[in-house]
Order: C-alpha cells, then sequence, then structure tokens
C-alpha cells in the first residue's frame, strides 16, 4: 500500500527552520541572502524563519559586513548562550566528559584514567562524578541543559540506552541512559563511540556534509563508524562497524572476544602497547600526565625514537590494509583514522597511507581522501552534534 506522506504548512516552516540552522552550524555567522542561496530558499523564508529563531533566542543577530552588492548587512549566527550540553568519551582505559555551549564551545573538560576489565560500576561511578561537575559549571553560568550523549566502546542498544555488550570490558546490558536521566534529570543519549566519531566527521571532519564516509576509531577496541549516501548505517540491532573483531591474522593471538586473530589483537591499544614492550620500550607504569602512557610513547616518537617508529610503521601497514577492505566494502569518498591511537598514527600517516592505496583497486583509491586526525576530540564532538542534533529537529517555535 502506498502511503503518502502529508505535509502541512507548520511542518514545512519546522523543516525549513531546521535547514536554516543546520546552515549556521556547518559555516558559521551567515548573512539572510548567503542561506537563502546555500540553501535554495527565497529571502522573505529565510528573512521570516530568521525573525521566529531571533524571537526564540535560539540565533540571533551579530555584526554588520559589508555585502555583495557593497551594503553593509547583519550577520545571523546561533545564539551560543542559548543553553549548553554534555558529552561523555566512555573509553576503555579513559574517560573525558566535556561541557559546551551550543555555539559548540569547550566551556568545561575533565579526564580521568579508567582500568580496562574493571567492573562497568566502578568506571560509572567516576564519569557520574564528572556529569555532576558539568553541570554544576553549566549551571552557574545559568545555561540550560539541553543534554548529555555518552559514546560508549561497545555495542550501543540507543533505543534502551544501553551498553548491550563490550567485547573487551565485558559489561553487559549496562543500564545508562534511565539511571542517568532520573538522576540528573535531562536527556540522556547514548551512542557507540564510532558512530559518534562518524557522525563528527559528517558535521565537521574534512570535508563538512560528506556522505560517504568511513570513521575508524583506533583505541583499545577497533571499531568503524560507516555513512553511506549521507546515512549513518547502523544495521539490525545498531552494532554494525564491529570490524576490529573480524579476523586478520594467523597470529595465535586470543581476543577479549574469545575469538583468535582479530584485527585489533595486531593493531588495538593493547596490542601496540605490548608490541613496544616486546621491541624493549620500557613504558613507565604512570607514563605521562594523568598516566597516558600514548601521550609519553608520542612524545618519546616525535624525539625520533627508533624502535618506537618501528613498531609504529609496521603497526600502520596493518592499519592501512585492514581499511583498504573497508574501503572496497563501502566506497567512501573520505576514510579518517581518529581514537585514543590516532594521534601516534598520525606520526606514521604515509605508511598507512601507501599500505592503504596499495591493497585498494585504483579506480576507487582514485577519489579517496584519507585523514588521520590526531585530536582526541571527534567523540566528543559527535556527541555533541547528536545532542544538538536532537535539538534542531523539534526548535521552540511559536505554533
Ligand atoms: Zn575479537
Amino acid at each position: 500500500m502506498l502511503v503518502q506522506q502529508k505535509y502541512d504548512r507548520g511542518d514545512i516552516r519546522r523543516l525549513n527552520a531546521v535547514s536554516v540552522l543546520n546552515q549556521l552550524r556547518s559555516n558559521g555567522a551567515q548573512s539572510r541572502a548567503k542561506i537563502a542561496s546555500a540553501l535554495g530558499l527565497t529571502r522573505a523564508t529565510v528573512s521570516n524563519i530568521v525573525a521566529e529563531l531571533i524571537a526564540a533566542s535560539i540565533v540571533h543577530e551579530t555584526e554588520y559586513v559589508t555585502g555583495e552588492a557593497g551594503r553593509p548587512g547583519l550577520l545571523v549566527r546561533l545564539n551560543a548562550n542559548y543553553g549548553c550540553m554534555l558529552a561523555v568519551d566512555l573509553d576503555l582505559d579513559r574517560t573525558t566528559v566535556v561541557l559546551a555551549n551550543v555555539g559548540q564551545e569547550i566551556l568545561w573538560r575533565e579526564s580521568r584514567p579508567l582500568s580496562v576489565g574493571a567492573p562497568a560500576q566502578e568506571g560509572l561511578r567516576v564519569v557520574s562524578e564528572l556529569i555532576e561537575r558539568a553541570l554544576e559549571v553549566g549551571q552557574a553560568k545559568h545555561l540550560n541543559c539541553f543534554g548529555i550523549c555518552v559514546a560508549c566502546a561497545g555495542m550501543v542498544d540507543r533505543l534502551l540506552g544501553q551498553l548491550a555488550y563490550g567485547p573487551t570490558s565485558h559489561w553487559e546490558h549496562v543500564s545508562l541512559r534511565d539511571e542517568w536521566e532520573s538522576r540528573f534529570g535531562v536527556p540522556v543519549y547514548v551512542e557507540n563511540e564510532a558512530h559518534a566519531g562518524a557522525t563528527w566527521g559528517h558535521h565537521y571532519g574534512p570535508r563538512p556534509g560528506v556522505q560517504d564516509l568511513v570513521y575508524l576509531s583506533l583505541g583499545v577496541g577497533l571499531a568503524a563508524g560507516v555513512f553511506v549516501d549521507g546515512v549513518l548505517l547502523r544495521g539490525q540491532q545498531g552494532f554494525a562497524g564491529q570490524v576490529g573483531h573480524t579476523f586478520f591474522a594467523d597470529n595465535y593471538v586470543r581476543c577479549s572476544c574469545g575469538k583468535h586473530g582479530c584485527w585489533v589483537t595486531e593493531i588495538g591499544a593493547i596490542a601496540v602497547r605490548r608490541k613496544l614492550v616486546e621491541a624493549g620500550v620500557a613504558i613507565p607504569e604512570d607514563a605521562g600526565a594523568n598516566g597516558d602512557w600514548v601521550e609519553w610513547v608520542y612524545e618519546r616518537a616525535n624525539k625520533g625514537d627508533a624502535a618506537i617508529m618501528n613498531v609504529l610503521q609496521s603497526v600502520g601497514v596493518q592499519l592501512g590494509s585492514g581499511a583498504a577492505r573497508l574501503v572496497q566494502t563501502f566506497n567512501p569518498s573520505v576514510l579518517i583514522v581518529g581514537g585514543r591511537l590516532g594521534k601516534l598514527m598520525s606520526l606514521v600517516e604515509p605508511t598507512i597511507q601507501e599500505a592503504l592505496f596499495e591493497q585498494t583497486l585504483p579506480i576507487m583509491a582514485k577519489s579517496l581522501q584519507v585523514v588521520v586526525s590526531d585530536s582526541s576530540d571527534n567523540h566528543l564532538m559527535g556527541g555533541l552534534a547528536t545532542v544538538f542534533d536532537v535539538l534542531m529537529r523539534n526548535p521552540k517555535l511559536r505554533d
């Protein structure tokens, strides 16, 4: 049966408002004329929408600029102080919480190390304390909080708001949303970390708005977030992208998931640390600021430590050749390597590229852009974008 979707004038007004907000989020302050031409709307329509958004305090007018016709005009921008949002990066060995305003400026952040394999309650207690402090900072600034997005390593059931299963942490059916919504009194969204990274890449990555993208999150775990034709692939249960647990090498290494030879057993953080130790690199137990051994290794490698660079080069080859399989499966225009090890992998970017392009069909490699991101904020920025998406879908306009 053909179901015809009908939109009334209010729906169209709302959809147009969402488009205007999206345009401002991706491109910053813009004139009404520029918004109209970018969205293919009339200037009158854009002016009406902007007037409503200004009345609702979601956007405001800012400095004068000289327009194309030489006349001065006002720019429209998101009202950064409309409210705030929280993002949590709940990785296996570390957690970070940030508080940002609607303009995506980070107002507060704090990180804490976590012990891999520790019980869920122990990790969640650390995260809850950080969330509490972030909310206090938001309240002190008189910012209304629109929500918290938790980006988790592992398989996330978004509908139930749970971490369904962590192949490395072995956390099972950990309820995050219900518990934290009642405790903190704001909406909580739970997302897989690689999916959050891909959402960052889609909105703010090297090509904002890119429709076909693979984001590889490389840390203690290894997973991919994939956009195809502008849609994030989630799969039947929402678990799509567990590429770290696909077979990679006959290495007889038992993976935390119970299988042998998974890709993560060669290039994940535990494997990289093991390989560094085997190569004679003496990583101190309390290495680096806040006990972050990745930072310690990065600094040494940056100073030209040959043993470290050799290990990173060989991991880079394995990363590139595994990524070639993803490129051939999904045919993206951009592939981003991010996550906790992104910074280390950025030191061997040419090696990764070489291995990847060597093993990718030339016709698909031709138009592929490969980027190794050394930022540790991708999953957090993706989390903030997730909360902002919800806020934008239902802007509080007059009916
Ligand atoms: Zn595995």
